[in-house]
């Protein structure tokens, strides 16, 4: 496997790299200090044509593979984490679910306006009590006329308040059913749906999370995506092209931090040399890029399967859940070699350590992840 960006990784790159310098890194800080949600940024990341990345052209995406994708949320993550999360949520999550089970009517009718941002995505599986648990949901859709009838409540959900469109995963079924669930397309403005409760995080705090509600929300039997029933197995699906997204995640975080404990290293000195030359802390850098290069390696094997329509539940959870942890390591031990100075909002290395934990919860957490290489490898 050839690992060196291709012509398209290169531009990516190096279009993220132009923008974030004018419309992210001045900003980023009053944003997460302030948990403010930058819509405009989506807009114009719609522009750039990253908010259907993978969509076809003829839905007006970049019709790029996992490869470029990946590149897209490295760079957004090395700039902010919560610009990298909230774009892999509508590209892989909202827009990811349309692109794989939508028909062709609602292909047209929702990919255009996704993929270039006029319409912001949410996707609506985790409940207040129902998070590793998805299956156990409590919110229904029952069938009345042309119509379903939704109502429940999903928390933790990305652009709850801010998303113009949301899908969502009700119970249409018996509860604790596999094939008992439905997925559905609401639109913001649909009588009976509304959000609330925007939720004050830990990290990733530019990224929104809020409720979504469902109060006898009246959706057409036109909106259903793909069968009545297979809503829960199309989520699995989607989740596994969800998780290359969140390793790539961790991998931009696990790189940005590296390289600011890199550069610090080299220029802070005590004991009258650079801390670099001591070897305690050149250790934890040679760790942190072995890791680095081992999440990259795991997640281009997992990406490399999916472009290639192969399964890849075992390597998409082993990216995800390697990569994730890396993120969390390294953003630590990034914390350790600034110091006091890693401690404060002066360095970047505190929000990334602050950021990096969500990629071991969001999309199914570490444990889960392991469930899921246990069931592989095991059967
Ligand atoms: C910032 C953020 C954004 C999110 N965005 C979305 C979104 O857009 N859409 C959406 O649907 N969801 C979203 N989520 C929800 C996320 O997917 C869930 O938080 C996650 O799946 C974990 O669920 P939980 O929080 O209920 O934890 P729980 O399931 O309650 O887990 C708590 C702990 O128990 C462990 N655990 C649970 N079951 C097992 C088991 N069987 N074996 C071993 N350990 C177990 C877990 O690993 C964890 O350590 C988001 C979450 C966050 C924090």
């Amino acid at each position: 496997m050839d690992f060196s960006y291709n012509e398209n990784q290169k531009m990516i790159a190096d279009m993220i790299q132009q923008f974030g310098k004018k419309e992210i890194t001045p900003f980023f800080k009053e944003w997460d200090d302030n948990q403010f949600f930058p819509v405009e940024i989506f807009k114009k990341l719609g522009d750039l044509g990253l908010m259907g990345v993978l969509v076809p052209e003829e839905y007006a995406g970049s019709g790029f593979s996992y490869t470029e994708y990946i590149t897209a949320i490295e760079q957004l993550a090395i700039l902010d984490p919560s610009i990298g999360l909230s774009m892999a949520a509508h590209n892989s999550l909202c827009t990811g679910h349309i692109l794989q089970f939508g028909n062709q009517a609602q292909k047209e009718r929702w990919l255009p306006k996704l993929a270039t941002a006029e319409y912001i995505g949410a996707w609506g599986l985790t409940e207040h009590n129902t998070g590793s648990d998805a299956g156990g949901m409590a919110t229904t859709a029952v069938k009345e006329g042309n119509h379903w009838v939704i109502n429940g409540v999903k928390n933790f959900i990305t652009h709850a308040i801010s998303g113009d469109l949301a899908v969502v995963i009700a119970r249409t079924g018996e509860k604790g059913n596999s094939y008992g669930k439905t997925a559905f397309v609401i639109e913001k403005g649909t009588a009976g749906f509304s959000s609330a409760n925007k939720l004050d995080k830990l990290g990733m705090r530019a990224s929104e999370t809020a409720e979504l509600i469902f109060d006898n929300c009246k959706v057409p039997n036109k909106n259903v995506l793909g069968n009545v029933g297979d809503g829960f197995i199309q989520a699995m699906k989607v989740l596994d092209g969800g998780r290359i997204s969140i390793a790539a995640l961790g991998l931009g975080i696990a790189k940005g931090a590296y390289q600011a404990a890199l550069q610090y290293s080299k220029e802070r000195e005590q004991f009258g040399k650079p801390i670099s030359k001591f070897q305690a802390i050149a250790f934890k850098l040679a760790d942190m890029a072995t890791e680095i290069e081992a999440s990259e390696l795991l997640i281009y094997n997992a990406a490399s399967k999916k472009n290639r329509g192969e399964k890849m539940t075992l390597d998409g959870a082993m990216a995800k859940y390697y990569s994730s942890e890396v993120a969390v390591k390294v953003a630590t031990d990034a914390v350790q070699v600034l110091g006091g100075y890693g401690y404060t909002k002066d360095f970047p290395v505190e929000r990334y350590y602050r950021d990096s934990k969500l990629c071991t919860i969001g999309e199914g957490t570490s444990e889960i992840q392991k469930l899921v290489i246990a069931k592989q490898i095991i059967g």
